[in-house]
């Protein structure tokens, strides 16, 4: 794997070290006159009495203004932290983390004490903590344990712009509980203050959702930038990866013929990041400074990957402003369209796509996946060139992929995923009806449907659509359903020690390591391929248990990692996350009466058997060849990924569940595991059997009494004993 960042000369190494140098004082002053630059510096005054003046408040910007790191700051100096903590809450975790550095930095605090974070199993907050930038999600997950949100004096919903599916949960809810003045101000010395900050104009929108609230402008600087379209990526190149070499020569171009200035490249993801940063540096490699660059005090290229599984210390390096004589490439995915704002930056190389969650209809299921960006999203882009003057954006996709392939604005997430996990979540909050909750844009009906019916099928919500005991203990997980579910089955059985690290091992980003180079590629399958042979029968469940084991046990656990090719840092990070989940499961087992099952079966078998009871909707059983077919209704025909080790055995193979899915040119399941039909045999009728209009609050009323008692008694005959 290349090492970051790189460097053409080695002397400029030593000016790095210069910078990182300077005396801390030096830092803060440059830091207090550059946030006295920002455009919402002159409105402090303005702004703050605003937030006082009105219990809902919308606040409009261009990105790099100064919203997230700044008003914050203004309220609490104004003295809102006297009631209470200040929530800011941001969709994506990376955001959160490094903007509550900034500001911690900003007001000479370390990060935890006054300025904090607090991300999913990641808690970097403490008792003096009153500026708190946090995930929607885990707002959220506050919310349902504290629906007044009594420890907060301001909550500010930021990037609304981003439209994630927890903000617009959050947006709708605290509508909901907060537009009532009684409500709002009820056990509370001074009413919530809710802000909603956004970087585009849909203002108007959220005003009128919010009851016409207030609106703040903050009136933007920015200079011109030129666009000018490619001739790489046409229509017909949507399914092609040709748009990594692509950007990688366009920024080599703008790094030898354009003057001075920093380079953004929008990219996809990390895999895709890292080989352009290692093509770029290659080509740089070669650059004979004297003749083949237009600009003679540009002197050299400095690399810098940018995407949100990254180590935040190296995250931490994007903002510093490189040597002098030295341009900067930052090659990012979108955190850095609007949630991160890098100075300097002069040159936009666009791409053209996103990596985005979405709802397949082909598998069911909702995936990432390559696609097109919005046209507002590319004027978004390219608008991060034209902070400091004017500046250029070179989109490296045609007029006619613009025309034809991209959509004028990109479709809200909650629009487009799966919504198993928030339903579950507004029901417990006594949402019944989830249809005529107050959404900012409603999702379509089916999609409720189908949340419905998953949530059903895991014994979270009755026929009538109300939270069962199990539902209730659910939620309290921070993870998909139906992995939470299988992790309760294995609680029941007294295995959860099996169970809390295959959770946590899923929860965190790959562990695998894919070197670059071939042969080094083979070195690193063959380890991966030992670990898996370790396990006795192939199980790629097990094999993420085996590893968490050996690992663990390990006396130099980070050498073992080494040795085997496997992220260390990915399983520092699994064992604080199984650590946490523990701690709730053990939780919850000192409040609730938890059921206790027994298990007649082998006992190499208890693990697979507890996957079963959440997995079952992802069952798979092979039909022809190496060609599987899934059970769920859909019938999607699929294929073992080549990184699963029971890849290359389907012929011994029947049934099979798995984790989760990929789709190319054909559709692949990743981290399977071979079943028996008896295992979910009792299961499978679920996926086809229940109405869902009967499960939504819609059809409720047309339940008789007489049938849900005979239903109510069926169901409880069934769960005796424990889930
Ligand atoms: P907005 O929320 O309006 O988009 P921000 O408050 O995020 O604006 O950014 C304001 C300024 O703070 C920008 O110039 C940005 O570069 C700077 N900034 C934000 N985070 C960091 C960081 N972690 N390190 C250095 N500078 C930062
Ligand atoms: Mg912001």
């Amino acid at each position: 794997m290349s090492i970051f960042p790189f460097f053409r000369k080695p002397q400029i190494k030593k000016n790095q070290t210069r910078l990182s140098g300077m005396s801390k004082s030096t830092r803060w002053d440059s830091e207090d006159s550059e946030s006295k630059q920002l455009p919402i510096y002159q409105h402090r005054n303005k702004l703050t009495q605003a937030v006082k003046n009105s219990p809902f408040l919308v606040v409009t910007g261009e990105t790099g203004s100064g919203k997230t790191t700044q008003l914050p700051q203004y309220l609490h100096r104004a003295g809102f932290c006297k009631y209470g903590k200040i929530a800011i809450t941001q969709p994506r975790r990376v955001a959160a983390i490094t903007v509550a550095q900034r500001v911690a930095q900003e007001m000479r605090c370390p990060l935890g004490r006054e300025v904090g974070y607090q991300v999913r199993f990641d808690d970097c907050t403490s008792q003096d903590t009153v500026v708190k930038y946090m995930t929607d999600g885990c707002l959220l997950r506050e919310v349902l344990a504290d629906p007044g949100l009594s420890q907060y004096s301001v909550v500010i919903l930021d990037e609304i712009h981003e439209r994630s599916l927890n903000t617009d949960i959050l947006l709708g809810l605290l509508k909901k509980i907060f537009s009532n003045p009684a409500k709002a101000t009820k056990g509370r010395a001074f009413p919530l203050k809710v802000v909603v900050m956004s970087a585009t104009l849909e203002s108007d929108k959220l005003s009128s959702f919010l009851g016409d609230c207030p609106v703040f402008a903050i009136p933007g600087r920015t200079f011109p930038v030129t666009c000018t379209f490619g001739s790489a990526i046409g229509p017909k190149d949507i399914e092609s990866t040709a748009y990594v070499k692509e950007v990688v020569k366009m920024a080599f171009d703008v790094h030898t013929s354009e003057v001075a200035g920093d380079i953004l490249v929008f990219l996809t993801g990390q895999s895709e990041i890292e080989r352009a940063c290692d093509l770029l540096f290659e080509k740089a490699e070669t650059v004979d400074y004297r003749f083949d660059v237009q600009d003679p005090t540009v002197e050299g290229l400095l690399i810098l990957p940018l995407y949100g599984s990254m180590p935040t210390d190296q995250q931490r390096q994007i903002f510093q402003p490189p040597p002098p004589g030295i341009r900067k490439c930052v090659v990012a995915t979108n955190i850095a369209a609007t949630s991160l704002t890098i100075n300097g930056i002069k040159y936009i190389i666009d791409s053209g796509f996103v990596k985005q969650l979405n709802h397949n209809s082909r598998v069911g299921m909702d995936i990432l996946e390559v696609v097109p960006i919005s046209k507002s999203e590319a004027q978004q882009r390219a608008g991060r060139a034209g902070r400091i003057s004017a500046g250029k954006c070179f989109r490296i996709y045609t007029k006619e992929f613009w025309e034809k392939s991209m959509p004028e604005y990109t479709i809200p997430e909650i629009q487009r995923t799966s919504l198993t996990a928030v339903v579950l979540t507004l029901k417990c909050l006594g949402v019944n009806d989830v249809i005529s909750f107050p959404y900012l844009d409603r999702p379509e009906e089916r999609f409720i449907l189908e949340a419905l019916k998953q949530l059903y099928q895991f014994d979270a919500i009755d026929r009538r659509g109300r939270v069962t005991q199990l539902g209730e203990l659910m939620v309290e997980f921070p993870l998909h359903p139906g992995l939470t579910r299988s992790l309760l089955k294995a609680a029941s059985l007294g295995c959860q020690d099996l169970l809390l690290p295959v959770a946590a091992m899923l929860s965190v980003e790959n562990i695998f390591i894919r070197p670059g180079r071939p042969e080094k590629q083979k070195e690193a399958d063959k380890k991966h391929r030992g670990l898996a042979t370790r396990v006795g029968s192939m199980n790629d469940f097990a094999t993420l248990l085996s590893i968490f084991q050996s690992c663990k046990s390990s006396d130099r656990p980070s050498a073992w990692c080494k040795e085997n090719w496997i992220h260390w840092r990915a399983l520092k990070s699994a064992f604080s996350v199984e650590t946490q989940l523990r701690e709730i499961l053990l939780r919850l087992q000192q409040v609730q009466n938890f059921p206790v099952e027994t298990f007649d079966g082998n006992k190499s078998e208890l693990l697979r058997q507890c996957l079963c009871t959440g997995y079952f909707t992802n069952v798979a059983r092979r039909s022809m060849g190496k060609v599987f077919c899934t059970m769920d209704g859909h019938g999607s025909m699929v294929h073992i990924h080549p990184s699963s080790s029971l890849f290359d055995q389907e012929a011994e193979l029947n049934w099979v569940i798995f984790h989760d899915v990929l789709v190319t040119s054909r559709v692949y399941i990743r981290t399977v595991c071979p079943i028996r039909y008896e295992w979910v045999k009792d299961l499978l009728p679920k996926l086809h059997e229940v109405d869902v209009y009967e499960l939504s609050s819609v059809a409720r009323e047309e339940v008789t009494d007489k049938e849900m008692k005979k239903w109510e008694t069926r169901e409880a005959a069934k769960r005796q004993p424990g889930f």
